[in-house]
């Protein structure tokens, strides 16, 4: 890794008046964002969703007690003293395969042939296994068991799971594999949560083609439509990528009409100071501006405002073009809108405290978010190193990092060995 951190030529200069800090900016946004209403969707459906009422049980689970293995139940004092040498010999009164309830209470000296999840008869208070049993034939009327039983062995109870009328979930809860799950043991198939918002995504360029497209010399291939679209996914977001814009008003202006259905647009370039940076007049002209530019690198050049319609006003944010600035504007401004859309209680990532491996330089006394891999435990302590190259248009140096380094605006270098404090992408453990 040589010289991770090369000086990159920025034409804005550093001490901006109008530059807010990080916090100032995520205030100002996520003081013009709601979480949007409820509706009823079905479990199939809710996956990443928020729960937009409590869950309470409607029934106890399991609903009845059953057995928790493939065997015989019995009556636990018919075992005394069974063995493999002095087995005890009982008579099979009936077989109860799941989904079927037991048609006569079990009496001294009798068992029955039971499967796992089958309801027990009355008087039944223990089953034996198969494998500790002489494993009879279906059609035979007698089993041998080899091992006493104390009362309870292997009997799921009633409500062992769940209580009749607890809360299971509350408003909130992130909807996955275990808690969707749990719903549909109650048998439960519609439930409210907090809608998804439409994300428009616009990437705006001259230089732009599609991935598939043939493109010519001096153009590119448009990659923020697609890692932002993931991102819009991977927040709770539902992505809405939009034709390329080129670089003048009057088409950005057509690319916002016809986002009149979107919670929420995201541009990409044009933010800057550069010659056919048009995105900060477009929406002055059709909305209001609300600021542009944040002390912090990468991502510095960032507008936030609302566009007017109709009926409504739809907030935009305009990240900047950049790849890398770009991934890392969304993480700080626009996760945290999408997470406050769908209900998140938790809309910032955690943070952890690191020890830094290697240097970050702070040229301009912006806040600075190094790419960073970070490795090690809460009790070892964690170890960051950066990832790579750290210019903002530098992607592969993002893939191996699962972390941001903070260095603070009014630091000019955190050295090896200080404590530096991550912003958590990805789970490394
Ligand atoms: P701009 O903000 O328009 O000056 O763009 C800054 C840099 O980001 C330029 O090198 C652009 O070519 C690049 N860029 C802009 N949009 C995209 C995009 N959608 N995908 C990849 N790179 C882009
Ligand atoms: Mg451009």
């Amino acid at each position: 890794m040589n010289n991770p951190q090369k000086h990159e030529n920025h034409h804005i200069h550093p001490d901006d008046p109008d530059m807010l800090s990080v916090e100032t900016a995520q205030q100002k946004i996520l003081s013009k964002i709601n979480r949007l209403e409820k509706e009823n969707i079905s479990i199939i459906k809710s996956t990443g969703y928020i729960l937009a009422e409590d869950i309470i049980s409607n029934k106890n689970i399991p609903e009845f007690n059953n057995s928790a293995m493939d065997g015989f139940g019995v009556i636990s004092n018919d075992t005394s003293n069974a063995s493999k040498k002095n087995p005890i010999i009982l008579k099979i009164q009936e077989t109860i395969p799941a989904g079927k309830i037991p048609t006569n209470k079990l009496t001294q000296g009798n068992s029955v042939r039971i499967m796992t999840g089958s309801a027990i008869p009355e008087g039944c208070d223990a089953v034996i296994p198969f494998e500790y049993t002489n494993f009879p034939k279906i059609n035979q009327k007698k089993v041998k068991i080899y091992q006493q039983l104390t009362s309870g062995q292997n009997i799921r109870y009633i409500g062992e799971d769940i209580k009749e009328n607890q809360k299971i979930l509350s408003i909130g809860s992130t909807l996955n594999a275990s808690n969707i799950g749990l719903i549909a043991s109650l048998g439960i198939e519609y439930i409210k949560v907090f809608r998804k918002p439409l994300i428009s995504i616009i990437s705006t360029g001259d230089e732009l083609v599609s991935p598939g497209q043939k493109k010519k010399p001096g153009q590119i291939y448009d990659s923020n439509s697609y890692s932002i679209y993931s991102q819009v996914i991977q927040n709770g977001g539902i992505p809405d990528i939009k034709k390329i814009v080129p670089d003048n008003k009057k088409s950005l202006e057509n690319a916002f009409l016809e986002c009149s259905n979107s919670d929420l647009i995201i541009t990409t370039a044009g933010v800057s100071k550069g010659d056919f940076d048009f995105v900060k007049d477009t929406l002055k002209k059709m909305g209001k501006m609300n600021f542009w530019s944040v002390k912090m690198r990468p991502g510095k050049p960032l507008t936030f405002g609302l566009l007017n319609y109709k009926d409504k006003k739809i907030p935009h944010i305009g990240l900047p073009g950049n790849p890398v600035s770009a991934i890392v504007g969304f993480e700080i401004f626009v996760s945290p809108v999408i997470k406050t859309m769908i209900g998140k209680n938790q809309i910032f990532r955690k943070e952890i405290t690191a020890t830094l491996n290697d240097p970050i330089i702070n040229y301009d006394n912006r806040r600075v978010y190094a790419r960073v891999n970070v490795q090690g435990n809460p009790n070892q302590g964690y170890l960051a190193k950066l990832s790579g190259n750290q210019n903002s248009h530098i992607l592969s140096s993002m893939i191996n990092a699962n972390g941001l380094a903070i260095c603070p605006e009014n630091k000019k270098i955190l050295k090896k060995g200080d404590q530096v404090k991550v912003l958590i992408l990805k789970s490394f453990i």
